[in-house]
């Protein structure tokens, strides 16, 4: 097997922590979870292959732990692991409904994950397996959107999926401005001119150079993220 053989669709979800922890932000329900997990099989079992980064703002964000009086190198360190804590959780629910799936992590943490490496992470994709990509970049001072970003380009994805509370990227916050239009496509060059709110410029600048494409959807209406893996005219495209 190369390293860049590709037989199918090959997409990165990214997935705040926020939204593992339900209502109230904070910690993994359960049940979000296991509805997670589904959908994501759901995706695999359409023979798209699933990368996923999920953050770690339900249990630890290092800016946060800065502004608490904490060194934010270290807030950062435990901010990173808090995405081990919840990659460890999706894999043990994708696995518990039965589909196979590996964790990896920048920080090597042996007992428990696997040791981040692009190559073998394009092989685990390439065999059908959901891979869990934790631990950030592996370095502080940096958010999970520019590891997703990042991942995507190392493992050869077609797209990075950002999954949010809104449908998409909109003129205005549209829960704020009632005339917010939804825009179905832009470039990155738009979404930067018209200084629109999709990633931070760190992640975004990555995107754009390696023409990285990026969908924004909706986390929460049912079927958006089926339709958006599955290459349906989902949310907002940037390309
Ligand atoms: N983090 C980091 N480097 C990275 C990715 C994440 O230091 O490459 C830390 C940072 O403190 C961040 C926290 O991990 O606040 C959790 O990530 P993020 O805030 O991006 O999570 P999300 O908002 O997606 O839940």
């Amino acid at each position: 097997m190369t390293s860049s053989l590709k037989s199918s669709r090959r997409i990165l979800i990214k997935l705040s922590g926020e939204a593992l922890g339900g209502e109230t932000q904070f910690g993994i329900e359960p049940a979000i979870l296991s509805e997670m997990a589904r959908s994501i099989i759901e995706i695999r079992n359409q023979g798209v292959q699933v990368a996923l980064v999920i953050g770690g703002g339900n249990i630890f964000r290092g800016a946060a732990l800065q502004k608490a009086g904490m060194d934010r190198t270290v807030g950062d360190h435990m901010g990173m692991l808090a995405t081990v804590i919840n990659g460890l959780a999706m894999r043990d629910e994708l696995i518990r409904q039965g589909t196979h799936c590996v964790l990896m992590s920048a920080q090597g943490i042996a007992s428990i994950t696997e040791q981040y490496a692009a190559q073998k992470g394009r092989e685990i994709l390439e065999q059908g397996s959901v891979l869990i990509v934790a631990g950030g970049t592996g370095s502080p001072f940096f958010t999970t959107d520019t590891a997703a970003v990042l991942r995507a380009v190392e493992l050869h994805c077609d797209e990075v999926l950002k999954g949010t509370k809104v449908d998409g990227v909109y003129s205005a916050d549209p829960f704020k401005d009632p005339d917010a239009v939804l825009y179905k496509t832009l470039t990155y060059k738009e979404v930067l001119t018209k200084e629109l709110q999709v990633m931070d410029l760190t992640a975004f600048a990555l995107a754009r150079d390696h023409e990285m494409k990026i969908r924004v959807f909706s986390m929460t209406r049912e079927g958006a993220l089926l339709n958006a893996a599955t290459g349906g005219d989902e949310g907002t495209l940037i390309s």
